[in-house]
């Protein structure tokens, strides 16, 4: 059988949106619904992905359009085009995905000079016939031909007849305004104006087929991540006209407050006008609630039908409708989109109003909105109204928030300032550990090098704070103490600055913020109170709690501070997946690491190094003590050193120029300056991410592992002394063969019997793991098993090495184009690529437990806190996910989606689907209202 191209609105569904696009399949749901839709036909999005792919029209598509307008035409006595009384239509667009104003509609197709003078003479109105034809030949010969300079033609012909609405413009205006539009399409395409209806219906719906990659639709897509494959359909729809009078309008409205989730309908209307001026903003628009003066009749019918579209949707739908002479006509409905609150809100009531469950109201939000509720943002609107605020470079969103300060260049200028109470955003060619302090300092990060898993972005979304990285346009130089922008802006410390975490903006000047209640409620670990009022906050707690009891994923932080894992706690983690001890070794830790570097020049070796391990001991004993209480009673994983050791040391250059120079003067380098030159000459990698870290520096820098594993067995024999349950958990990183892992194993198991003999007690439940990050230990798991109680997916290294990316740099460099050409939708460094990276999660489950069934599972990769991800990650069967804190309420949220499964016939709302994870709000600045402090 011939596949079937164009559907009536009466063999259509709502389930039918892959094949009629959201708006054909919601138009023929309504006419089952038995709701006043002006009848028409859809033509499906599989003959826009012919049309795409061929550049011609599908064969058999001419014929089925020509069967259906005849439908059409029969059943509304009027005929396309005919000059007694024309049939006119509109061409609409309509993706699977709502895509709302990124492609093209054309209205009134089927005018011509000939129809005109009929369709006025059976509306009795020549100005509305002229009106018609005036928009017809604007749209169509804007969307269609691509010419322009309409709107300054009909600005013209308004100044001339000295009046400022289109209202206006009488027929005799609007005929000469239709003919200079006409001259218009002739001067710029040489031909004119088609006057055969057909000819404009074929080119209509080509322009909107063609509208599917135009530039705006292609962008809209990427944000969103909707599948640039899937094409759209066309409705062809007999029009109802609004511009037919005072009688007559049309409008926008909203089932319930789109931008709080309040009850109570709410929209806009525009008295004699058609669908493009409410959008266009020619005109203002009145409140819904003044169409009941205008026509009250009307209104209690537009109520009756949206309370209805409610009722069977289940959702706030919204819609677009017309009212042509008094009588009501539908042109459009969908599940509405809405901000991040409202989401959460209106599940929550439609929860309380019993017209959901629990788990329908968990599959309604997603974890990208309860993440955009978690940030302070910026309130744009206004702001640069003084001309305060200037665009100043765009960025990679790194971590979302908003942060306001004076622009700082290094890290220790950001942490005298801000001691001082001065806010900073340190801006940084790229941080390294260095820098943390000034980071923490900081309300904000600003680096012009480096992608989403840079030092930069993992450490501020670790704490919270907000960061835009690779913003490469910016020219940083730490050492005037300045950045040089585009346009030769140049930004000197104490300049205030803005960074939007959120959308990788950076602002000069002060853009004000709105702090995110949310943030201060789990601070307070108070998301359930009944003193609470903010009912974005309330509503996130309910749907929060049912998340909780129906997950069976886990959901740990990556902590490693006390601080951090107190609020880890706060915000419901049950546990540290990932504890990194790198920073452990900073500070003025340095010059331990060094004298641990250098013991093996020293005329006594042994002596040296253990003298040097002997005072890192209580320093190290001393951060687990801290984790180990804030963490009382739930496990932590504490993962061995995994840097370089070259980045605990001076820098190769510095040291070499220093040599140099002292050469110069005369004085080389000697002694332990000297020994220092040669270790870290030994030292240096040309790729060092390769190179002498993680396991292998476990197996070649004697002792160093040891130390570790005392301190942490020493911190749990103190956390049971003062009568704590300290649940130790080690971890290896950066194993790729088993044997690696065995020796590691031996000697940290020898060291705990040693502790536990010398303090008297057994450390039960002490386990000893490893992180699965290097491709050959996914691919030889089964082995890598039989020597660990635990595995912990490092999906950063994996994905790097799986991919060859070099996590640092890729982002920044070619990712863009990637995205651009489709080779991926999404950087695999933030959604988990479940086809190669996954592939080789899902065989190191499957083999890791084979050789063990009790083997633990759990990620702590960046990916543990990204919304998609975690789907892949319960599907694949891990026990735990571990996520920086901020993002452990967003995973909770999904760990709970995901256990629901996805919906039987849920309907297809930007609000479900993790697919369409960023699409459940239109933004979440304006929502985000009053409240105290968020992060940072
Ligand atoms: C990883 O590689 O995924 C990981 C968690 O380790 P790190 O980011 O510290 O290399
Ligand atoms: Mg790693």
């Amino acid at each position: 059988m011939p596949r079937k191209l164009v559907y009536a609105f009466a063999e259509g569904s709502r389930e039918m949106a892959d094949l009629l696009g959201g708006k054909g399949a919601n138009l023929a749901e309504m006419v089952s619904l038995g709701l006043p839709v002006p009848p028409g036909f859809t033509i499906t999005t599989e003959a826009c992905r012919d049309y795409l792919r061929t550049h011609e029209l599908p064969a058999g598509l001419a014929e089925e359009v020509e069967e259906h307008l005849t439908a059409l035409e029969t059943a509304l006595g009027r005929r396309l085009g005919d000059p007694a009384d024309p049939l006119l239509v509109s061409v609409r667009s309509g993706a699977r995905d709502s895509m709302p104003g990124m492609m093209d509609t054309v209205l009134n197709v089927g005018l011509t000079d000939a129809s005109v003078a009929g369709l006025a003479a059976q509306s009795g109105s020549e100005r509305f016939a002229w009106d018609s034809y005036r928009r017809l030949v604007q749209m169509f010969g804007r969307t269609v031909l691509g010419v322009e300079g309409f709107d300054e033609a009909l600005e013209e012909a308004k100044t001339a007849r000295g009046v400022t609405d289109d209202t206006e413009l009488d027929a005799a205006d609007l005929r000469a305004l239709t003919q200079a539009f006409q001259r218009l399409v002739l001067a710029a395409t040489g031909r004119d104006f088609p006057q055969d209806p057909r000819v404009q219906l074929d080119l209509a719906v080509r322009a909107v087929f063609d509208s599917w990659q135009g530039e705006r639709a292609r962008l809209y897509r990427r944000q969103e991540r909707i599948d640039g494959d899937l094409g759209t359909a066309v409705s062809v729809v007999a029009m109802v006209f609004g511009n037919l009078g005072p009688d007559s309008g049309t409008g926008v409205a909203f089932t319930r407050d789109p931008a709080t989730g309040a009850r109570g309908v709410y929209g806009d209307y525009l008295a004699n006008a058609q669908g493009e001026d409410v959008v266009a903003g020619i005109r203002n628009t009145l409140p819904l609630a003044e169409l009941e003066q205008l026509d009250p009749a009307a209104h209690a019918e537009l109520l009756g039908v949206m309370a209805a579209l409610e009722g069977h949707y289940r959702d706030l739908c919204d819609i677009e409708f017309t009212i042509e002479r008094g009588r009501l006509w539908m042109l459009q409905t969908r599940v509405g989109k809405r901000t991040a609150g409202a989401a959460f809100v209106i599940a929550a009531q439609l929860l309380d109003e019993g017209v959901i469950d629990a788990d329908e109201a968990l599959r309604r939000v997603t974890g990208a909105q309860l993440a955009r509720l978690m940030f302070p943002t910026f309130e744009l609107d206004g702001a640069g109204a003084g001309g305060a605020v200037t665009a100043l470079a765009q960025g990679m969103a790194a971590s979302p928030g908003a942060a306001v300060g004076q622009a700082v260049f290094d890290a220790q200028r950001a942490v005298e300032l801000a001691a001082t109470g001065i806010p900073v955003v340190l801006v940084r060619r790229e941080t390294n550990p260095d820098d943390l302090a000034g980071m923490i300092a900081a309300q904000g990060i600003l680096t012009s090098r480096g992608g989403k898993t840079s030092h930069a972005a993992v450490v501020a979304r670790g704490m919270g704070k907000p960061c835009v990285c690779g913003a490469e346009s910016l020219d940083v130089r730490a050492d005037e103490r300045a950045l040089r922008a585009p346009g030769g802006v140049v930004v000197r410390e104490g300049d205030m600055i803005s960074v939007d975490g959120a959308s990788g903006a950076v602002y000069l000047g002060e853009v004000p913020v709105s702090p995110s209640p949310l943030v201060r409620a789990l601070e307070a670990e108070a998301l359930g109170d009944p003193a609470e009022t903010d009912r974005r906050v309330l509503a996130v707690g309910r749907l929060l709690a049912h998340a909780d009891a129906v997950r069976g994923l886990r959901v740990r932080a990556n902590a490693d501070t006390q601080a951090d894992a107190e609020r880890a706690r706060r915000f419901g983690a049950e546990g540290i997946g990932l504890c990194r001890t790198e920073h452990m070794f900073l500070g003025e830790r340095r010059i331990l690491v060094e004298r641990l570097v250098l013991a093996g020049s020293s005329p006594d070796p042994d002596a040296a190094r253990l003298a040097a391990l002997a005072a890192l001991l209580p320093l190290q004993r001393k951060d687990f003590t801290e984790i180990l209480a804030a963490m009382d009673g739930l496990p932590v994983t504490v993962r061995l050193l995994d840097p370089p050791l070259h980045e605990f040391l001076p820098s190769l250059v510095e040291l070499e120029v220093e040599s140099a120079l002292a050469t110069e003067r005369g004085r080389p380098l000697a002694g332990e300056r000297l020994a220092l030159l040669d270790a870290v000459r030994r030292l240096h990698e040309q790729n060092p991410m390769l190179g002498l870290r993680g396991v292998r520096l476990g197996l070649v820098v004697p002792g160093l592992f040891g130390l570790q594993v005392r301190a942490l067995a020493h911190a749990a024999a103190d956390r049971l002394a003062a009568r704590g349950d300290p649940r130790v958990e080690i971890m290896v990183p950066l194993v790729g063969a088993v044997q690696e892992l065995e020796i590691v194993r031996e000697e940290a198991l020898a060291v705990v019997a040693e502790v536990e003999a010398e303090r008297g007690v057994i450390l039960a439940g002490l386990l000893i793991g490893t992180m699965i990050e290097v491709p050959r230990a996914a691919l030889t798991a089964g082995e890598i098993a039989g020597a660990a109680d635990f595995f912990s997916f490092g999906t950063n290294d994996l994905t790097q090495m799986a991919w060859g990316f070099s996590r640092d740099d890729v982002e920044a460099s070619f990712f863009a184009r990637y995205l651009d050409l489709g080779v991926f939708g999404v950087s695999p460094f933030e959604v988990l690529d479940a086809s190669g990276v996954g592939r080789l999660v899902g065989l190191a489950v499957a083999e890791g437990r084979a050789a063990s069934p009790g083997l633990h599972l759990g990620v702590c990769g960046e990916h543990g806190g990204d919304p998609e991800s975690v789907h892949f990650f319960a599907a694949a069967g891990l026990d735990y996910v571990s996520c920086s804190p901020f993002r452990v309420p967003v995973a909770r949220l999904e760990a709970g989606r995901a256990a629901l499964g996805p919906a039987a016939g849920s309907p297809s709302a930007g609000s479900s689907g993790s697919r369409s994870a960023g699409s459940g709000g239109s933004d979440g600045s304006g929502s985000a209202g009053s409240g105290s402090a968020g992060p940072g």
